[in-house]
């Protein structure tokens, strides 16, 4: 955190959209005396080549570079821990400055593509009872600024670019929904980081209301339905929410996505084995899901201690896919798994490192 001997509160600098940026940007270097030319140097240090504070900005003057140290907020996150799997997957723990909630976020390499997989909350008030984030507990939303920093700090560590990135982290992004609409304008703003809509994936359990406003403001935005059963009562044990939003309801506003946006979505499902993964369970799901341009992913559970699920063993995970596939015809894919061998899922790594465990 800069000394702010003016007495005034640091801005932070990554919470700014695009024209915020230029005006405050513009009025510190007018105040330190310098010519308008450095906000866009200072503009390119942030978005382009990341820094790790203001005094690795060379080639700004050093006494601008202490002025804006003084006023401004770098970085809100701070770098708390790393894993990297033997498969180059990459885990990143955080620490917001402000009250010490903990954050995840991970970077899968594969190929030519570099995913990173962001966090909107910290923690997450949904609970899904698969999913190590709900059982870590809730500590409260990601400012914007907290949700770029985890892009602009990996990016910083590992040297890598994002080609795709994805809200799949721990939270329900629309449970966050002001920050994440600022974020995605701050992401996808050529002055800023510039990241194209069509790569940025936000995945959610589903509020059909903030599911018809995030295609309305971001129409590029590809959209990820977290399914994982289709039996009403079933959906209601795993996805808490759905008491709150029936998947009925959230597969409409789903449809109108799909036609309003010409854009196909993604079905998530996590496979449980002896819970939602029977022949009735995919005829369940493919006559839900029927007449929706989409594919369907089907993970493997990644098991964890507090969870009482086992991990599905890959020939009952093929004749899932296959039971899917009979009556469906779009793709129906299961996905590999990353990072196992770095405590697998989301969630895993803040709770195996949380203060009470
Ligand atoms: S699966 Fe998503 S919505 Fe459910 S508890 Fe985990 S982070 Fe929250």
């Amino acid at each position: 955190m800069p000394n702010n001997d003016a007495g005034r509160k640091p801005t932070e600098l990554l919470q700014l959209l695009g024209d915020e940026f230029i005006e405050t940007a513009s009025n510190a270097v007018e105040e330190a005396g310098e010519p308008s030319y450095r906000v866009d140097q200072l503009r390119r240090w942030l978005y382009e080549r990341t820094p790790r504070s203001f005094k690795d900005m060379e080639g700004l003057p050093l006494s601008l570079r202490e002025h804006l140290d003084k006023i401004f907020v770098l970085h809100p996150l701070d770098h708390d821990l790393e894993q990297v799997s033997e498969d180059g997957t990459r885990k990143f723990l955080w620490k917001q400055g402000r009250d010490g909630g903990r954050i995840e976020s991970v970077l899968i390499p594969d190929g030519d593509r570099t995913t990173y997989c962001i966090s909107t909350q910290s923690g997450c008030p949904v609970k899904c009872t698969f999913c190590a984030t709900g059982y870590g507990g809730f500590s409260g939303n990601l400012s914007a600024a907290e949700i770029i920093d985890q892009v602009v700090q990996i990016r910083s560590l590992s040297q890598q670019a994002p080609t795709n990135l994805v809200f799949m982290g721990m939270g329900e992004p629309l449970l966050n929904f002001d920050d994440l609409l600022r974020s995605l304008s701050i992401l996808t703003d050529p002055r800023q980081l510039g990241i194209g809509a069509r790569r940025i994936t936000v995945s959610t359990v589903g509020i059909p209301e903030r599911i018809r406003q995030l295609s309305q403001a971001f129409p590029q935005v590809k959209l990820a339905l977290s399914i994982h059963a289709a039996d009403p009562a079933l959906r209601d044990e795993l996805v808490p929410l759905n008491l709150k939003y029936p998947l009925d309801a959230v597969l409409d506003a789903v449809r109108e996505h799909c036609a309003n946006t010409g854009k196909k979505v993604t079905f998530e499902y996590v496979i449980l084995p002896g819970v939602n993964d029977s022949r009735e369970a995919a005829n369940a799901l493919t006559k839900k899901v029927r007449g929706i341009p989409a594919s369907i992913n089907l993970i493997g559970f990644n098991p964890f201690e507090e969870a009482p699920y086992s991990k599905p063993e890959l020939r009952s995970m093929i004749a899932f896919r296959d039971s899917i596939q009979r009556n469906y015809p779009g793709d129906v894919t299961i996905r590999r798994s990353r990072g196992e061998d770095i405590q697998g899922a989301c969630g895993q790594l803040s709770l195996k490192n949380s203060p009470a465990s």
